[in-house]
């Protein structure tokens, strides 16, 4: 009995310091992962630095705030949510056009300074999303409650694993293993580069009112935060609140509002029912930011071969609400 309580204790010291190290490896954690085992369990202690992300929030109370500030909060906000959705979501998640592979990397690069994990991580959470979608196996959906669908699935056990058998056509890239296995070190360096550019201001262009405290908590903190509750809220929102255009197996939802928040992907009940198009919002009036870029980006050929919407889907559609 005795030696069992000291086997246990053991094996949580090995969680308890495979957890710590898997906040700046993931491959730490993954070795000494026993799938399965309490995977829908928060992993409190590994989602320590997420909870503190929120804390810094706070610092905006201490560092005062400038226009410079916020335009660079804004700005952060606007191209790291363009990298997810064009590309974390509709590019590695759904292979919907094809870019080059200093391109595909690049934009990896940018995902990545999201702070929601790496690119593989993120296309094998989603692609399993729509397989089960709103089923007991999809991780978040809102069957299971607003916050689990929000924020818990993502900081549990299972929820920072990476199901490597659903991305077998993304493995082959070393440069996107490593940002996945290495998934602090891009927000990391995106936070010291801030705040060397704040301290920069305020040597340089005083009158600006910016330092490296201030861009730091604005432009790296608040912004990411934002960032993420935004995305998430296609997890959560986007699968309760809207109309239902196409009958899908699932309870995805056409939501105007989380559109405009998310750069399109509020037309969330039209990707459930055609996930394989680079494009969301299938009526004129659908307003779909990352779709209007993908273009921008395919007119610059830096992009190619974006797959729209079939005819006869945009019929049903034209057909519909
Ligand atoms: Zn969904
Ligand atoms: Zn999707």
């Amino acid at each position: 009995m005795a030696a069992r309580d000291a086997a246990g204790r053991n094996h949580r010291g090995d969680r308890a310091l495979a957890a710590l190290r898997g906040w700046l490896d993931t491959a730490a954690v993954a070795d000494a992962g026993d799938a399965g085992a309490d995977d829908d369990r928060i992993d409190w202690l590994r989602a320590l630095p997420f909870i503190g992300m929120h804390l810094a929030c706070l610092a905006v109370f201490a560092v005062g705030v400038s226009a410079t500030a916020l335009w660079v909060a804004l700005a952060l906000y606007a191209l790291r949510m363009f990298a997810i959705t064009g590309f974390y979501h509709r590019y590695f998640s759904h292979r919907t056009f094809r870019a080059s592979r200093p391109v595909q990397f690049a934009f990896a690069l940018l995902g990545a300074a999201s702070v929601q994990r790496g690119p593989l991580w993120w296309a094998a959470h989603h692609r399993h999303h729509h397989v089960h979608a709103d089923t007991a196996r999809d991780p978040h959906t809102p069957r299971k409650g607003f916050w689990r669908s929000h924020v818990g699935w993502f900081l549990t056990r299972g929820g920072f694993r990476t199901d490597t058998s659903r991305i077998g056509d993304l493995l082959k890239f070393p440069e996107l293993r490593w940002l996945d296995r290495w998934d602090t070190a891009v927000p990391v360096a995106l936070a010291a580069a801030l705040y060397v550019a704040g301290e920069a201001l305020a040597r340089w262009a005083p009158s600006l009112g910016a330092n490296g405290p201030q861009l730091l908590v604005w432009g790296f903190f608040v912004s990411t935060v934002a960032l993420f509750h935004a995305t998430v809220t296609i997890n959560s929102l986007a699968h309760r609140w809207g109309r239902r255009r196409f009958q899908t197996r699932d309870d995805s939802r056409n939501n105007l509002w989380l559109a405009l928040l998310t750069f399109g992907e509020g037309w969330h009940n039209n990707h459930h029912h055609f996930p394989g198009s680079a494009r969301q919002g299938f009526r004129w009036w659908e307003i779909d930011i990352t779709w209007y870029g993908l273009r921008a980006l395919q007119a610059l050929r830096i992009v190619h071969d974006l797959k729209p919407v079939p005819a006869a889907v945009l019929a049903r559609a034209r057909g519909g609400r």
